[in-house]
């Protein structure tokens, strides 16, 4: 749990739900291990926290968690005794060149790769799939872990039987404000659960690819590789390539400009919000029987 859910978020889930309805058993890893040791959140905070922001929007995003195996690191056995053992082969000065630990790190922070790393192999355990071909789907920031992984799945072939795993990368999309998208910056983000008015306020002072003035803007056009709107219409709300094309169109040749836009893409999030609002108030309790199996 790392702070409140936001569209870019919501990129990860729906890569989830593609997999779920491809056939796939989807592992739910509640990392409350590492928001303990980076964030100083307490486990119940923690549990807390997952549950009213990440897995309520999950399911309410259309993931079904009845089908998937969500645990919580800290009550997950397998994991500790999984990471002490992987971590049998995997010496100070490996993660010392993977993530720049200095002398000030404490213990907690320097052995927390190995839980990351037992997370992602415990599918393959004997007790879970067994060995089998897995994918991770990630932000590209978090691409170590996954080359220490599979580093790792592979000394420990003989011993656990384990597959590489693989993994898929999410593009960095820039925030609303033009820098990275974060839950830290409540400017640069559209979060699950914000009100229709702070939406209507981040879409309003988005960076777009627009010009100086609507006159130049009709005369040169837009520049949408440029535009956080266009962006959210291309990852959220123009699955159709056509449209998109029409509208990409519209905006280079100036025939759309950004007032108009901006509008149009405040009133589809308008429509999904309160339609994810609407789902997420029918879900409630069934996650914390999720939790609690
Ligand atoms: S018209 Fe739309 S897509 Fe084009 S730059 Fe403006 S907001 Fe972006």
């Amino acid at each position: 749990p790392s702070g409140k859910m936001h569209l870019g978020h919501k990129l990860v889930v729906d890569q989830l739900i593609w997999y779920q309805t491809h056939g796939a058993k989807i592992y739910l890893c509640v990392a409350d291990l590492e928001s303990h040791i980076t964030r100083d959140l307490s486990f119940k905070e923690a549990r807390e926290f997952a549950n009213d922001e990440y897995l309520t929007n999950y399911q309410a995003l259309g993931l079904d968690l009845e089908e998937c195996h969500v645990y919580f690191q800290s009550q997950s056995d397998a994991v500790q005794k999984l990471a002490y053992t992987l971590g049998k082969k995997v010496n100070f000065s490996e993660l010392r060149a993977i993530y720049g630990f200095k002398n000030e790190n404490n213990v907690s922070q320097i052995f927390y790769p190995m839980i990351d790393v037992a997370d992602i192999l415990r599918p393959q355990l004997k007790d879970f799939e067994g060995p089998t071909p897995t994918v991770v789907p990630v932000g590209v920031d978090q691409d170590p872990h996954l080359r220490l992984a599979r580093d790792v799945a592979d000394r420990f072939s003989k011993e656990y039987g384990f597959n590489p795993p693989s993994s898929t990368y999410s593009r960095l999309i820039s925030g609303l404000t033009g820098d990275k998208m974060s839950s830290s910056e409540p400017k640069s983000a559209i979060f699950l659960t914000d009100s229709f008015e702070e939406v209507r306020n981040k879409v309003n002072n988005a960076v777009t690819g627009g010009r100086n003035t609507i006159e130049e803007q009709k005369e040169k056009g837009g520049m949408p590789d440029e535009c956080t709107i266009y962006s959210m219409y291309v990852y959220h709300f123009l699955r159709d390539d056509e449209e998109l094309l029409k509208l990409r169109e519209a905006c280079e040749s100036g025939e759309i400009v950004c007032g108009e836009c901006k509008q149009k893409a405040f009133k589809l999030l308008k429509e999904f919000l309160s339609e994810h609002k609407k789902k997420r108030e029918k879900i409630g309790e069934i996650t914390e029987e999720i939790l609690s199996r």
